[in-house]
């Protein structure tokens, strides 16, 4: 993109909207559970600094994801958290109708404001069916993030694609050719769904194009001209990541016409809906979030134009306090430019020293409040926070307990703090929580201290990334799609231990910016996965902390602190949301 078409498109009325069902503002509005939402949340920031005509959408979700607290034997408990829409966000005074299950279904809407470096606004619109009139479930549908069961799931992704699309026109933002004479009408130039649940929208879209035809049955150049405008995100590798209802269900939810509809664009196929193939058969820009997940989605969808654009973060937001003051003082303008930050190689390392170990003083004290555990800051510190999952191998560090505190013993003091929750319905998930509570105890022992910090969301998220001295990361292999809480660290300065997966790919530079989990498992090979190869990883785990991490962290804290410098300038000025929506802005809008 050319200079010139950027300056255009900040000044043009075309509006991108984007769709996610779920999204991370700040901690009190949870309307979001893990990455995806975070996410989707430092997307808009980033788009809202560069002036980017945007417009979101999203549901409400007046329960919001659930609280998280760990009780005496280790095991997750789950509460609601109540939040107040109306402290956050204005009400807007219009309605839309969405057909579901053959009922029509009212939908308000909120607004929450984001605003960017240099006071530009971006909307994001929150969908709300709890409204007088609309039956019980109906209302419910606006409630819980990834609750209930298939049904109440398409009746939200239902709500998100058709209502979310309806709500917009409603709003005045309105598809390119099709605008109805609405003054101060807003032109939506693309469709970006964020993941599949938001696929729907290319039905709603490939109706209305139709409609304005003045024809009931669509054609070849309604679909073209709907392709022309969608775009989709696809986050996950894993098959069972893939949204797909079975065909029954979705002729009782959106009717007999629009499944045929969706089987000629073949949408739904062999009986079953495949969110991704509606998403995709209808886009015509598809992409994953790091350069292997393109490639692991050109196989998994039978798709060889899926593109990769890497993931990120947005600065300003997981930047540590003390880390971003000395930012702002010594790099100025590296706020709206990310890209300045390459330039940190010019602070003194002790300025970033002592940034990060104002932070860690932070995080330990927290760790104290909360878990009454006194963590010292002059000890090594290793941090792993997220969704306990099996494909993330949570506990992999603790495979052989001996052999840990042996590192302990022979090379260098260390100390872990834990967190992340469980999806409610993910037992073996569950399940590793509660093991890490028995590690903690069988560690202790040994005099190695370990904690969990519960209900990790994103004020947690910041302090842990960014106060610990390094980052863990070892999921099995392909099967983080990016991950971003890496590059959060290395932001701060805090390099990582991690498989090469996802994002860390493409930021690892042996010795220079981390290192290598060495790992022989590949879900992509057939029978690799196997205990010994487990076991393998986790060796090549300890031996990495032995025989290069920790004697470096203590024995050479002037190298460490180059290590730290290459974090922020190789890492941080490159993995951040400003260079990925910019590479949207080229590639894809
Ligand atoms: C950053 C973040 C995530 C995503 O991190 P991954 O490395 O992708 O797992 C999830 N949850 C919270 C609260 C976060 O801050």
């Amino acid at each position: 993109m050319t200079a010139q078409q950027l300056k255009n498109l900040r000044s043009s009325s075309e509006y991108i909207a984007y769709f996610s069902m779920e999204i991370g503002i700040n901690t009190q509005i949870p309307t979001y559970s893990g990455g995806l939402g975070v996410l989707a949340g430092d997307t808009v920031q980033s788009a809202a600094d560069l002036s980017c005509p945007m417009v979101v959408v999203s549901l409400l979700y007046r329960n919001g994801y659930f609280k998280q607290s760990i009780n005496e034997q280790g095991e997750q408990i789950e509460s609601p958290v109540a939040w107040y829409p109306e402290e956050f966000c204005q009400k807007l005074n219009a309605t839309a109708k969405v057909t579901i299950e053959g009922r029509e279904v009212s939908v308000q809407a909120y607004r929450y404001d984001i605003k960017g470096v240099g006071g530009h606004v971006v909307p994001i619109i929150f969908l709300d069916t709890d409204i007088e009139g609309n039956n019980p479930y109906d209302r419910s549908l606006s409630g819980t993030l990834y609750g209930g069961d298939e049904r109440y799931r398409l009746c939200q992704e239902t709500l998100l694609g058709i209502g979310g699309v309806r709500m917009l026109c409603e709003l005045g933002y309105q598809p390119e050719n099709l605008k109805e004479d609405v003054k101060g009408a807003h032109t939506v130039s693309r469709y970006h769904m964020n993941e599949g649940h938001a696929a729907l929208l290319t039905l709603e879209l490939l109706k209305l194009k139709t409609k304005a035809s003045g024809r009931s049955d669509f054609t070849e150049d309604d679909v073209s001209w709907v392709k022309k405008r969608c775009l989709f995100t696809t986050h996950t590798p894993i098959p069972a990541g893939h949204d797909c209802f079975p065909i029954s269900l979705a002729q009782e939810i959106l009717g007999d016409s629009s499944v045929k509809w969706l089987e000629r664009t073949h949408g739904i196929s062999a009986g079953i809906m495949n969110m991704s193939h509606v998403a995709m058969n209808l886009s015509n820009y598809i992409n994953g979030v790091s350069k292997r997940h393109a490639e692991v989605s050109r196989s998994l969808l039978s798709n060889p134009s899926v593109k990769g654009i890497t993931n990120g973060v947005h600065c300003s937001r997981w930047v540590s306090d003390s880390m971003g003051r000395l930012f702002d003082q010594e790099i100025p303008g590296w706020q709206q430019d990310n890209f300045e930050l390459r330039n940190i190689f010019d602070v003194e390392a002790n300025k970033i020293v002592a940034a990060h170990r104002e932070t860690k003083q932070q995080l330990l004290k927290l760790v104290l409040d909360h878990n009454g555990k006194k963590l010292s800051p002059d000890v090594f510190t290793v941090g792993f926070a997220r969704r306990a999952t099996p494909y993330k191998r949570t506990g992999l560090i603790f495979e052989d307990l001996d052999a840990l505190k042996a590192v302990a013993k022979n090379t260098g003091p260390i100390q872990l703090i834990f967190a992340g929750k469980a999806h409610p319905k993910d037992t073996g998930g569950k399940n590793l929580i509660a093991s890490l509570h028995q590690y903690a105890q069988e560690l202790d022992k040994s005099g190695i201290n370990m904690v969990f910090l519960e209900n990790y969301n994103m004020d947690l998220g910041k302090l842990i990334c960014a106060g610990v001295d390094l980052w863990l990361n070892n999921p099995l292999k392909p099967l983080e799609a990016s991950g971003t809480s890496g590059m959060k660290s290395a932001l701060n300065g805090v390099p990582s231990l991690s498989t090469l997966d996802g994002w860390w790919i493409e930021g690892w530079v042996e010795g220079v910016t981390g290192w290598e989990i060495e790992d022989n498992a590949d879900a992509m090979v057939q029978g690799s996965d196997t205990e010994q190869n487990r076991q393998r990883a986790a060796q090549s785990l300890c031996q990495k902390l032995t025989e290069k991490i920790i004697p470096l962290y203590y024995e050479k804290p002037q190298a460490w602190a180059e290590i730290m410098k290459q974090c922020i300038s190789i890492n941080g000025s490159y993995f951040n949301t400003h260079r990925m929506v910019l590479q949207y802005l080229q590639n894809a809008y």
